[in-house]
């Protein structure tokens, strides 16, 4: 869903896409591979990319957090858009899926930046959470199966500093969210999360509709 936008028609959003963001040529190559995929609509497009990297860019993050990493781009976006010191934990389960991301990464000159956990991830944020790390991370992106999504918000919350910012990828379910005859499980935790968020006094918060929807949650001090 990842490619389509439930706002903006196809003219449009080529438009968006012509003038609205720069999509780096390894960033292009590896949508390219990614797109012969089945499931290559699980990729981020490009200007939530751009929107991505504008974030890290603006919030200074230098310690960032990925909740399901698949082929590798959205951690391409973070790893360039990090100062040299700066550093990302993938977390994914498919090493097939992480090869290719692996060998963008070695391309791209970044992936001494990235420290890949191929492990389930609520086992990765809770070993993070054993090693001391609550607290001390400036990003994170949650974008992995929807049905542990609020597992993923609330240890993700933990590992944030006040002030760090966390980004829930596909909130808005290609529009599944409002159709009250959708209780599949991955549509019923999305629509939880989302009204939990929209009332969690811990973070300031907004669902951008960019792409299948994109909600940031500022963690408050
Ligand atoms: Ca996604």
């Amino acid at each position: 869903m990842a490619s389509t936008s439930l706002t903006l028609s196809p003219d449009i959003l080529d438009y968006v896409r012509s003038v609205g963001c720069r999509e780096p040529e390894i960033l292009a190559q590896l949508r390219r591979e990614t797109q012969t995929m089945t499931q290559g609509v699980m990729q981020i497009s490009p200007e939530q990319g751009a929107f991505m990297r504008l974030l890290i860019l603006l919030s200074g993050a230098k310690r960032c957090l990925e909740v399901g990493t698949f082929t590798g781009y959205s951690a391409l976006v973070t790893a360039q858009s990090l100062p040299e010191d700066g550093t990302l934990v993938c977390c994914d389960v498919s090493e097939e899926w992480t090869a290719i991301a692996q060998r963008y990464w070695r391309e791209a000159g970044v992936a001494d930046k990235i420290d890949l956990r191929i492990h389930p991830a609520v086992e990765t944020l809770d070993t993070l959470i054993a090693e001391g790390r609550s607290g001390t991370f400036d990003f994170a992106f949650i974008d992995a199966d929807k049905v542990s999504y609020d597992f993923y918000y609330e240890r993700c919350l933990t590992l944030l500093r006040p002030g760090g910012l966390i980004a829930v990828d596909n909130v808005l379910w290609g529009g599944a969210v409002t159709d009250l005859k959708d209780q599949s499980a991955d549509t019923v935790a999305l629509r939880a999360l989302n009204a939990k968020i929209a009332g969690d006094n811990r973070v300031d918060h907004c669902l951008t509709t960019i792409g299948d929807g994109l909600t940031l949650a500022r963690k408050r001090h």
